[in-house]
């Protein structure tokens, strides 16, 4: 349902509680924030069914990183409950990923995994995106995520954390909006720029088949088979 990411300076947890807020107004029945950073490469996650503000209850002082996704769920694959809220973590607890929208064969690529002996914690069709990342043989987190939405039917909006590449966030579309907010030596995602305004009027917004990298000084667009593409911010008129 809905999607906010951040990389940059500032501690993310409060600025992801809070464009989670200016998407409420989309109704969803969970919540959820994963955050890491460059110093620790770790990831820490919570979530809640209910209300942001559920979630905001459940998280920790401590609850410290600079980078971070955050989801609101509109459940259509498993019901609404904590286990089942995103960011959907592997088992190792190094990859993270939010997703909007639905996908059409995770029934056959979860058979598969399971198969192969890759335990689901989740009932969501979201989780097979997370053990899909996870076990990628590729080096670079934009290829694991490349070489995995290629294997996806259906919708998606994704951002995606990885423990090990702390320094930065993949998000793809296709079928749900993705937008990227530029600052200054930070930068933002959302599924919606509702999100996005109170930071950065300076929006690329990317295309179905388009994927992206954030860093905190940078971004760059390509698509899904890698290939570069243009991305000139626009700068968006937005009455408060
Ligand atoms: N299909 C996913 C789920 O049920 C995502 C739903 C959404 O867009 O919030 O968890």
């Amino acid at each position: 349902c809905g999607i906010v990411g951040y990389i940059g300076r500032r501690e993310v947890a409060p600025l992801l509680l809070e464009g989670l807020q200016r998407l409420e107004y989309r109704g969803y029945d969970s919540a959820g924030i994963a955050v890491t950073s460059p110093k620790t490469g770790t990831l820490k996650t919570v979530k809640a069914k209910g209300r942001v503000r559920d979630l905001e209850a459940k998280v920790p002082a401590r609850f410290k990183g600079t980078t971070g996704i955050a989801h609101t769920r509109w459940a259509t694959h498993g019901a609404p409950s904590d286990v089942n809220a995103h960011p959907h973590l592997d088992a190792e607890g190094k990859v993270a990923v939010v997703h909007n929208g639905i996908i059409d064969n995770a029934g056959d690529l979860r058979r598969k995994l399971e198969a192969d002996g890759v335990e689901f914690l989740s009932e969501t069709d979201t989780e097979v995106l997370v053990h899909l990342i996870a076990r990628s043989q590729a080096e670079k987190l934009e290829d694991k995520v490349r070489e995995t939405v290629r294997l996806i039917e259906g919708t998606y909006g994704i951002a995606v954390l990885h423990a090990d590449f702390p320094d930065r966030i993949v998000v793809a579309r296709n079928g749900s909006p993705v937008v990227l907010g530029i600052g200054e030596k930070e930068m933002f995602v959302a599924s919606d720029i509702a999100a996005l305004v109170a930071h950065t009027r300076q929006i690329v917004t990317l295309d179905d088949g388009e994927m992206a990298t954030l860093k905190a000084d940078d971004f760059r667009t390509y698509t899904t088979e890698g290939t570069r593409t243009t991305a000139e911010p626009t700068t968006v008129e937005w009455e408060a």
